[in-house]
């Protein structure tokens, strides 16, 4: 490969590992000697069906195949999963409940208010969702159907260090931006969910990893495509799934083994963030984190400087130099590092290089 790949620290659609892009390029034209493409051909043939599972079990396997849990490949981003959730588990007389964590538990409380009803079990908006709530504070509703995490805020910057005890109520967790990135028992989750355009593949799929005894069985009064019995019924194959998304998953899943599984990629994963985190901390206040120590997520690194001119100035300097995605987020603005697991530790020290330079002659 001799082109020259760009940092990329975009948010998402996000970086992939350059060996799993090399693999690709090398069977798109003929999959396993099929003579067509994976895209070509039938969901419901042999070739295609062995992809389809071998992802299913690589992910369970990744988190040390947890007794009675089932993958779902779907479709409609985290976003469909938003509102997918409060139409299956929310009865009659019940809630569900959000630990409002900053944007995007906030578009899934949304939903679940339109679905079902919405309760708040713990709030950071009083520090400007800049940390999540303290686990002590998170209480769930008494007629709570689940207590709804968001892992990690990809705009803010946050992430849990640990997650709550949910007792007897299903923890459900949006992991669209730091799933597979650490270790973690998956066994206090009911079910989890990732759009896997962050951290597990390419757009397109969405991965739902969950207690068969939630899903198995779903309300018969919501659209048959939205209930998550059709999808377990039918093996994620009730209507054509996103093929060739679901096999670049595969392909994701096996370069994570290749990187040690779950324990290899959160050190390189801690390594990197720290690098990054320490350059901000280091800096004598030029560069300034902006997520609360203890809630620093190891994925989206936020940060601002002195002013919004400065940051603009970085950013054009940064581009200029082949830096992509380091723009935050337009709501809350200032400077995001998404660094995803397939971002390599290399890149991160020529972003700090370019830091530490651009601070002493623009400083
Ligand atoms: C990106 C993101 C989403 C939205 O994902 P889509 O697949 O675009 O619907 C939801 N939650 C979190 C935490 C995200 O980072």
């Amino acid at each position: 490969m001799l082109s020259k790949r760009a940092y990329n620290f975009n948010a998402g659609p996000a970086a992939l590992p350059l060996e799993v892009l090399e693999r690709a390029q090398a069977e798109f034209v003929d999959f396993r000697e099929s003579g067509m493409s994976i895209m070509e051909m039938s969901h419901r043939g042999v070739i295609y069906e062995s992809v389809h599972n071998e992802a299913q079990e690589r992910l369970l396997s990744l988190f040390g195949n947890p007794e009675g849990y089932k993958v779902l490949f779907l479709q409609g981003g985290a976003s469909t999963q938003f509102a997918m959730i409060p139409m299956n588990f929310i009865s009659a007389g019940q809630v569900g409940s959000y630990v409002m964590s900053g944007s995007w538990a906030d578009k899934a409380y949304k939903e679940a208010k339109l679905a079902g009803g919405a309760h708040v079990a713990a709030s950071s908006e009083d520090k400007s969702f800049l940390a999540i709530p303290d686990l002590k504070s998170i209480q769930a509703a008494d007629n709570a159907a689940y207590l709804h995490v968001t892992s990690n805020e990809t705009i803010e910057g946050t992430q849990y260090a640990e997650f709550p005890d949910s007792g007897s109520i299903p923890l459900i967790g949006d992991m669209s931006s730091d799933i597979l990135s650490r270790s973690f028992d998956i066994n206090k989750f009911g079910l989890i969910y990732a759009g896997a355009q962050k951290n597990l593949g390419p757009s397109g799929v969405t991965v739902v990893i969950a207690k068969e005894e939630m899903i198995a069985e779903s309300p018969s009064n919501i659209p048959t495509i939205l209930r998550y019995s059709t999808h377990y019924n039918n093996n994620s194959l009730y209507n054509t799934p996103p093929s060739y998304s679901i096999y670049m998953v595969n392909e994701v899943l096996k370069w994570i083994g290749e990187q040690g599984g779950l324990a290899g990629v959160e050190s390189k994963n801690r390594d990197k963030a720290g690098l990054l985190y320490n350059t901000i901390d280091g800096s004598d206040g030029y560069y300034r984190g902006v997520a609360e120590q203890g809630s620093r997520s190891i994925m989206n690194v936020t940060f601002r400087m002195q002013s919004e001119d400065a940051e603009k100035q970085f950013v054009k300097a940064a581009e200029k130099e082949g830096f992509i995605g380091l723009k935050g987020h337009r709501s809350v603005g200032g400077l995001r590092a998404s660094i995803y697991n397939a971002v390599p530790y290399e890149n991160i020290k020529v972003l700090v290089d370019f830091m530490n330079h651009f601070r002493q002659t623009q400083g």
